[in-house]
């Protein structure tokens, strides 16, 4: 029996967890990743992957992580700086960096390890890292493990932000912030938060992992989207629109080679397997070259907001393929997305910690691969649903 002395406390607030409607469990996925799933050995409609361009289960991408392994084989056998850095590693740290127009590129093997690495790596006691509130976990946790002194922002409050910076005496700061937030969908103000990264000398950091292959002409995401010329420290992740696994930073080669040194998610690790590296290759080509997807998924965006308008559903401000609609109360949010899920259509139902309490909401997330008849689908059941 491996159990606790406090046992007895763990069940009870599990107990109170359920009643409070915020008990969550992983289900289980049969069959190809995709818009059409089974889960719990049902077929499904899901709008709830971050696979935005239908890559997650794409044959070609599939081939080049067989071929990748069967050469390699699976397991990388160490970290990067021992032998776990493969020629696919280098191949595709030298093509982010051209991609993303940066002086050089890192690998990690999550978005959440690379977003602690940036911000633990880079600061130090007396430091300053200032952050957007609805910044992504994982960020907030590079903040709690850093010595720097950790501040936040209104969310998107550039206002707020400037309060903040004005306020700090320390000699570094770093502004954090989403590209697109995660829960919300809307895009950083990016370029005001530029011009006052330059006027209160201050370094930024973004995260991309939801704008990476969606915004911008080839998929280059938020900085590309606004065409800023400065650009700030970039993060994404490879498990989203690219459909693989694992996540960079690009930036200055001195940033790089600071982490490279200081790191510890980068540097106590072992490597990604190589073939996922070799499998991110064949993506990033698609990614650029399939504008087709980024397209359609515009397109889809488009109809899902006129629809949902039209119901007089409460869309949020975004227009990337993130749609939440905000329900307010945790129960009722997870009664709908159970009356969403017998007629065969999974959303996520999100709830506090990860959203603010009382703003529990469905989150809709579209994809390249749905269709206009799915879409429909969903808004028809939105609206029999009573969703507004
Ligand atoms: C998913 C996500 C991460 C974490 O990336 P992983 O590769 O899944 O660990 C970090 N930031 C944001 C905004 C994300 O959505």
């Amino acid at each position: 029996m491996a159990s606790l002395p406090w046992n007895n406390e763990l069940a009870a607030a599990l107990t109170e967890r359920k009643a409070a409607g915020r008990y969550r469990c992983p289900r289980i996925r049969t069959g190809q990743q995709g818009v059409n799933i089974i889960i719990d050995g049902r077929d499904m409609v899901s709008f709830c992957s971050n696979d935005y361009l239908g890559l997650a289960a794409n044959s070609e991408i599939s081939q080049a992580f067989i071929a990748a392994a069967e050469h390699e084989g699976v397991g990388s056998g160490a970290a990067h700086l021992l032998t776990g850095h493969s020629r696919f590693h280098q191949e595709l740290e030298l093509a982010i960096a051209e991609f993303t127009g940066q002086q050089r590129a890192l690998l990690f093997s999550t978005g959440y390890m690379a977003n602690l690495a940036v911000i633990d790596g880079l600061l130090d006691r007396g430091d300053t890292v200032i952050q957007d509130k609805l910044n992504h976990a994982s960020l907030l946790d590079g903040g709690r493990i850093s010595a720097a002194e950790q501040q936040r922002y209104l969310h998107a409050d550039m206002t707020a932000l400037e309060r903040r910076l004005a306020a700090s005496d320390s000699a570094r700061k770093l502004i954090v912030s989403d590209g697109v937030f995660s829960m919300d969908g809307d895009i950083a103000p990016l370029p005001e938060m530029m011009d006052l990264a330059k006027q209160y000398q201050a370094g930024v950091f973004i995260d991309d992992a939801h704008g990476f292959g969606v915004l911008g002409e080839q998929g280059q995401g938020t900085i590309t989207h606004y065409q800023l010329e400065h650009k700030p420290i970039l993060m994404a992740t490879f498990g989203k629109a690219f459909g693989t696994a694992g996540a960079f930073v690009a930036a200055d080669e001195e940033v790089i080679e600071t982490l490279i040194q200081q790191a510890r998610s980068y540097i106590y690790t072992t490597a990604q397997p190589a073939a996922v590296a070799a499998a991110t290759l064949t993506s990033l080509k698609l990614v650029q070259q399939q504008s087709w997807r980024r397209e359609k998924l515009a397109s889809l965006i488009k109809q899902f907001r006129a629809g949902a308008q039209q119901l007089g559903l409460d869309l949020m401000p975004s227009n990337t393929p993130i749609q939440p609609i905000v329900i307010g109360d945790d129960k009722q949010a997870v009664a709908l997305g159970q009356t969403l899920e017998q007629q065969g259509l999974l959303v996520g139902v999100i709830r506090p910690p990860t959203v603010p309490a009382g703003t529990a909401r469905l989150r809709i997330t579209l994809s390249a691969s749905h269709s206009e008849q799915q879409v429909n689908q969903l808004l028809s059941a939105l609206d029999v649903a009573h969703v507004h």
